[in-house]
């Protein structure tokens, strides 16, 4: 039987529970076990692919093609693993599921309640996760919200009832929390969280580790008396305090033998984890050698959860080319207001990246012209691939109008079009292009450069797609298509031949990319884009200094 953890997150939200997960799990990996990440979400959705990113950020692919919470991200990316849809649990889901079965009639006589049949729908799920797995030795299970909140109750009873069943030698629960510096005392404040472990504990959950999130270091003093008043040894009170890489993280608790207290309870056996190269990426990325600075031209650009796996393919490509990635989140409504050249003239390379509906997106085409003129680096992901195909149509062959019927039904040019299949389709949930998909790339292309080989595979996320019936027409102008499905029905990556690195996908290469593993695409656009900035730097020394040449 697999050990279970179960953290839960208390005060407020945002405390970087996802982060503290991954980060315990790296840990127990890297000291041998076969762990495994599971999300608990309490809210009604299915799933949140139909939600807006303003509410929830990004909508993380798996290779299955289920849409889940952007913390499956850092689970995979602190893992290196690839999860499955098993991985993240919605209380729609669960609901659901016990619904259908009434209907059924499997539960013929009997009036059906949150205790037990909600309950044991969520046990069952988190011991699927265990079996889907393998012979795992740890699931470490995180519960979304704060305690408090009417619909994290049956997560957090299923839990409760887990801890029983298991045995205390089995089960874990860890809670994070926050400890806040009130400046006008002088001095960080616990009763946040006493109260929070008060209610973990009227549940009837009493906390094992406390993960206490601060800006400022814990004294002996103070993580005595959170001990104290949380029934918890203060050895097991962890300081979780910020830092300017989340990549830290798992080493600052292992500095604190979090990952000791974790194999003790839970009687693991295991050697010491080697974390060596993982210190070597943290001290890379915290000393960068260059600096390059990337245009991000987008919808979302004030909520930066809308693009965080974006946001850590830039670090890992960032990392492999010594290099620090400053992000210009640049809206593409201002640029539609203002023109492309006021955002983007010392930018060393410009990223649009996916996005849904109208709102911006002449702006995007207008910033595409400039870099495809000025030789700017270009990466398009999805939506971004599809602007760089409308604007060529456009500025190049002199398709006026030409569009996507996602922003124009009944333009005369449809470049990037829905496909038959996607007609039909009525209900807005799971029912886009979604998961992993085969492509093959074209020899002579930046990205088979980039990745070094054929056949690729990457996640996708869209309805629309490029309309082959202009493909010829692209093509004769300078566009390559440097990628394609298999069968050549679908294009997949598009490239601008006459240019030093202008690449389109019509997938989502970032939820792939990983620490000490950053992906090809982006690790060649930061590389692209730093020999684009020393070729500009080199320029302006020409103009300034005429006579140091002679
Ligand atoms: N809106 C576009 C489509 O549905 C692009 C989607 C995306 O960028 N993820 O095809």
């Amino acid at each position: 039987m697999p050990k279970y953890i179960f953290i839960t997150g208390g005060v407020v939200s945002s405390l970087g529970k996802g982060v503290a997960c991954s980060s315990l799990g790296l840990l127990l990996k890297k000291r041998g076990l076969k762990v495994t990440l599971q999300k608990f979400d309490p809210y009604l959705n299915v799933d949140p692919g139909t939600m807006n990113p303003f509410q929830h950020g990004e909508v993380f692919v798996l290779d299955d093609g289920s849409e889940t919470d952007l913390d499956l991200g850092h689970y995979e990316r602190f893992l290196d693993e690839s999860l499955t849809k098993d991985s993240n649990v919605t209380t729609g889901q669960v609901y659901g599921e016990v619904i259908s079965r009434e209907r059924r009639g499997d539960y013929l006589g009997a009036t059906v309640q949150v205790v037990p049949h909600i309950t044991d729908e969520i046990k069952r799920r988190a011991r699927k996760v265990a079996e889907k797995n393998g012979d795992v030795d740890v699931v470490i299970t995180e519960i979304g919200g704060t305690v408090g909140d009417i619909e994290g109750l049956p997560f957090l009873e299923s839990i409760r009832q887990m801890g029983l069943e298991n045995g205390h030698s089995n089960t874990l629960y860890i809670h994070l929390t926050l400890v806040p510096y009130v400046e006008s005392a002088g001095e960080v404040k616990t009763k946040p969280t006493q109260h929070s472990v008060k209610e973990l504990r009227e549940i009837g959950i009493q906390p094992d580790i406390l993960l206490c999130r601060t800006s400022k270091p814990l004294s002996k003093q103070i993580k005595d008396k959170i001990g104290l008043f949380c029934n918890v040894p203060s050895h097991a009170v962890i300081e979780a305090i910020d830092v300017e890489s989340i990549y830290e993280i798992p080493l600052i608790f292992h500095q604190q033998g979090l990952d000791d207290l974790v194999c003790r309870h839970l009687d693991l056996a295991c050697e010491k984890p080697d974390l060596t190269k993982w210190e070597k990426m943290v001290q890379r990325i915290k000393h960068p050698k260059h600096q390059v600075k990337i245009g991000i031209c987008g919808k979302y650009t004030n909520l930066r959860d809308s693009y965080k796996s974006i946001i850590e393919a830039f670090i890992h490509a960032g990392e492999e080319n010594e290099a620090k990635v400053e992000l210009s989140w640049i809206s593409s409504e201002d640029m539609e207001k203002d023109g492309a050249e006021k955002y983007l003239k010392d930018i060393d390379g410009v990223l649009i990246p996916g996005g849904f509906g109208e709102r911006g997106i002449e702006g995007k085409i207008e910033a595409v012209r400039f870099i495809r003129e000025h030789k700017i680096p270009f990466f398009g992901i999805c939506l971004g691939m599809q602007c760089a195909v409308i604007e060529c149509a456009r500025n190049i062959c002199d398709m006026k109008g030409a569009n996507s019927t996602e922003f124009d039904r009944h333009t005369e040019y449809p470049v990037i079009s829905l496909l038959a299949e996607q007609e039909k389709v009525v209900d807005k949930g799971a029912t886009m292009r979604l998961g992993a998909y085969p492509c093959n790339l074209d020899k002579s292309s930046f990205s088979f450069k980039a990745y070094g080989e054929l056949s690729i595979s990457e996640r996708h996320r869209h309805r629309y797609e490029f309309n082959n019936r202009f493909k010829e027409v692209l093509c004769k102008a300078g566009m390559r298509i440097a990628g394609t499905s298999p069968d050549k029905s679908l294009v997949e990556i598009i490239e601008i031949e006459d240019h030093p690195w202008f690449v389109g996908v019509q997938f989502h290469p970032e939820l792939k990319s990983r620490p000490l593993k950053a992906h090809p695409l982006f690790r060649d656009f930061v590389k692209a884009s730093l020999r684009y900035k020393s070729s500009k730097d080199l320029k302006m020394v020409g103009e300034k200094e005429p006579l140091t040449k002679r």
